[in-house]
Order: C-alpha cells, then structure tokens, then sequence
C-alpha cells in the first residue's frame, strides 16, 4: 500500500527542514504529519494512502502534504520548481491538490496524491 519514493541530497534536507515544522512538536505539529514525513526521510515511504485510509481518524494536513510535495515533485513541462496553492476535495474526482510552476507559471494539479498534471 506504500509507495517506495526516492529522494536526493537537496530533497532530503529540505524535508527535514519541514519536519521540524509539521512534526518535532514544531508550529504546525501533529502526529501523523510527524510520522509521514518521518516514514519519507528514514524509509523513503509515501504513507499518504495509508493515513488518509478511512479507518485512521487522524489525517496529514492539506497544508503538510501541499509542502511536503512542492519539495519532491517537479512541473512535469520545464522540470521548474512548484508551489502549493490548494486542496479541494471533490465528490467525483477525490482530492486535488493545485500547485503552480514558478519557472514556466503552468498550473499543476495531483489527483488523489500520485502523479503531477498540467491543469486543463
Ligand atoms: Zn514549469
């Protein structure tokens, strides 16, 4: 159910930075968002699925997930980095996470957590 994800050298202290944010009884700290980014850093697993399921009552913050993805996605046209705007759960199409290019300023969104589009 997890997903294996590699990250690099810049990727990983960058996430660890954030790690002292959303977990480490930081500003925005709970303890999934701790576990989460902790579960990137130590086994280079994505357990959003895991945590999002609907039996776990606690869920990673949209703002956590928004930020931890800014550091390991890339605009899927020019390679630029990303920033998160927003989250908006839908009934049809589940969660959409929008981000923007801040090199070629195309519009991003990731549905349901996987893979990066440009947004129609
Ligand atoms: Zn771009």
């Amino acid at each position: 159910m997890n997903n294996k994800i590699t990250i690099n050298e810049t990727q990983y202290k960058a996430l660890h930075k954030l790690w002292f944010v959303f977990g480490n009884n930081g500003k925005k700290h709970s303890h999934v968002n701790h576990r989460y980014i902790q579960n990137i850093l130590e086994q280079g697993e994505d357990t959003e699925a895991f945590y999002n399921a609907k039996h776990t009552k606690e869920k990673i913050s949209d703002e956590c997930l928004g930020m931890v993805k800014e550091i390991i996605f890339k605009c899927p046209s020019c390679e630029g980095d990303i920033k998160y705007q927003h989250t908006h759960n839908t009934d049809w199409y589940g969660k959409l996470e929008y981000f923007d290019c801040v090199n070629c300023k195309d519009h991003l969104v990731i549905q349901n957590g996987n893979e990066i589009n440009i947004s129609a």
